[in-house]
Parts: structure tokens; sequence; C-alpha cells
């Protein structure tokens, strides 16, 4: 079950916003586990506002808020990772971030990605996708994407425009075209 990092107000109530992180999802952890229920994936944001994680080391503070649960799980959306600042259309940049990810959360916590375009330039904090390919990342980041190791086995899900009717049928072809 995947849901958004969410916010905070602003920058001095970021500790407390983490504190209400923990109060309110780590009685829900400890449930879902224990009944065998879905894993909880945590989506960081395009970065707009105050938010808890929108960059993938923002996500040490968030797991660490809940202990580092098992059942918390990272869903990585291409799309949020761009708008937030991460490079991914520097050759070497998907991946690299893919490493930092891994590095900051461990190698088993990523269990989704969302695969999205972008319409605009990184860092913009702005999210609006476009087709694999057709936006500001470009399809060579999408090759990483699906070399790197982290993503062996895991579902890739896109969420692009759709207006053409064809759209996610040929992205869908496109990703696994660029799949080695
Ligand atoms: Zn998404």
């Amino acid at each position: 079950m995947v849901f958004h990092a969410g916010s905070a107000v602003d920058a001095g109530h970021a500790e407390a916003a983490l504190r209400q992180v923990r109060e309110a999802l780590l009685p829900l952890l400890d449930e879902a586990a224990a009944a065998g229920g879905p894993m909880l994936l945590v989506e960081p944001s395009a970065g707009g506002g105050r938010s808890l994680a929108s960059r993938v080391e923002q996500l040490a503070p968030y797991l660490d808020a809940v202990e580092r649960h098992p059942w918390l799980g990272v869903c990585f959306d291409t799309c949020h990772a761009w708008a937030a600042g991460h490079d991914l259309a520097a050759e070497g940049g998907m991946t690299a971030t893919l490493d930092s990810l891994v590095a900051t959360v461990g190698a088993d916590r990523l269990r989704l990605v969302h695969a999205n375009d972008s319409k605009d330039l990184c860092g913009s904090t702005r999210d609006r996708h476009e087709s694999i390919g057709k936006g500001a990342i470009g399809e060579p980041a999408f090759a990483e994407l699906m070399a790197h190791p982290a993503t062996a086995g895991i579902p890739i899900v896109v969420e692009t425009p759709t207006e053409k009717h064809v759209g996610h049928a040929a992205d869908i072809a496109t990703l696994k075209r660029l799949r080695p």
C-alpha cells in the first residue's frame, strides 16, 4: 500500500511532524506485519513545500522515525526524484540515485517503482508526468533504471498521460525494449 511521505507546515515543525509519523505509522506497521497484511510503501514526493521526504537521503530520518520497521518499504517515483533535484538525465545519474537510495534504505526496501518521465526541469519541484522518453528525463535514464540490480524483480508501474489512448501501452513497450 503506497502513501506519500507527507509534509510539515514549516522547517520549525519538521521534527514534530516526524514524531507524528512515528505515532501514526508504528502501530499500523506492527498491525500489518502481525496480520501478514500488505507492506506499507512510502513514496517520496516531488519536493514542494516542506516535504518530509523528497530527496532519497531524506528517507533516512523518515525510516529512523519508525525504528527502520521491516514492514515499511519504499516506492520510488522517477518524476518526483527528478523534481526534487536528482539529475537522472545525466549519464549515470539514475544509477547513482538508485545507488544512493539503496545506501540510505538498505537492499530490500525498494518494493515498487513509478516510472514516469517529466514535463519540467530537474529541481523544479513540479510533478507533471510525461510519457517515457518524451520528457526532460529521457530514455537513457530509463535504460539505467531497467538495468539497475535494485529494480530486478520489482514491479514497475507507469503513471503517464493517457490522452492519446496508446499512452500506457506505448510506455510499457518502451520500458520492455530498454530492459537489458
Ligand atoms: Zn507516483
